[in-house]
């Protein structure tokens, strides 16, 4: 059982379902006690970026005002935090640092989807220049870790979606993302919406990542990563996860962040 989750969606990310409220709702049904709404982030986007999967700019004001009103209603059962996922996109970090501090966002996730700006293309998840996914995705990822802008890395397997093979630079660069999260004292999350869409050997959670998590001694946490309400209740998703992790001798961190 964990009671605290870090990762959930709204409908404003044109991938989520229903009202702000039923997240609250179906979170304190299910006996979680903090959770913390990170939607896909809205970024100025250029000219060429789709911008289908995440809040449009204009929508912001919305979701931190509807959040913080449920925050306060629901003060007494549940502890709500206001943030985003973000990507690591180092011509747009000023903006989300103006934008952290003038919404007061509480919790920033690293989701490492796209290099450098959004295309099919750049998707780590089936990234078009395979000779230097792990070059890129690496230092994506640790440029994110140093900017100390994030407090928690979701999926960081994401990048094994990629891969047709295992090879010894994978294995390094799975090493090289834990010893820098662990470093900087950045939860790394097992991630629930890769078990719910888990139809490939290559995909996330990778069993491989986290057994290299475990001997690195990493934070890590389980990620609901909820699209839907009814994702809270997904109880065998979140036993399994736990089994695994304890077979490989890690015990999930469930404290507050
Ligand atoms: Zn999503
Ligand atoms: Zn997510």
């Amino acid at each position: 059982m964990i009671t605290t989750n870090y990762h959930v969606h709204t409908h404003r990310c044109n991938h989520a379902e229903g009202r702000d409220r039923d997240y609250v709702e179906a979170a304190i049904a299910a006996g979680f006690s903090e959770i913390a709404f990170t939607d896909h982030s809205p970024w100025p986007l250029h000219p060429y970026e789709p911008g289908m999967i995440r809040m449009k700019l204009a929508l912001l004001p919305d979701y931190v005002n509807s959040l913080r009103q449920l925050k306060e209603e629901y003060k007494d059962r549940i502890s709500i935090k206001i943030g985003l996922e973000c990507e690591y996109y180092a011509d747009r970090m000023d903006w989300l640092k103006e934008t952290i501090r003038k919404y007061d966002l509480e919790l920033i996730i690293l989701g490492n989807h796209f290099h450098e700006y959004e295309h099919h293309t750049r998707y780590f998840g089936s990234y078009k220049d395979k000779k230097n996914l792990l070059r890129d995705y690496v230092a994506d990822t640790l440029a994110a870790i140093e900017s100390g802008v994030y407090g928690y890395f979701a999926h960081p397997d994401i990048f094994v979606r990629s891969l047709t093979h295992w090879t010894q630079e994978a294995e390094n660069a799975c090493r090289m993302i834990l010893e820098a999260c662990k470093e900087h004292h950045i939860p790394v999350e097992y991630n629930l919406g890769g078990v719910r869409s888990r139809f490939f050997e290559f995909t996330y959670p990778y069993p491989r990542f986290w057994e290299i998590a475990a001997e690195v001694g990493n934070d890590v946490r389980i990620g609901i990563d909820a699209h839907s309400p009814m994702d809270f209740h997904d109880k065998k998703s979140i036993d399994d996860a736990i089994s695994f992790l304890n077979s490989l001798g890690i015990i999930v961190d469930d404290k507050r962040i």
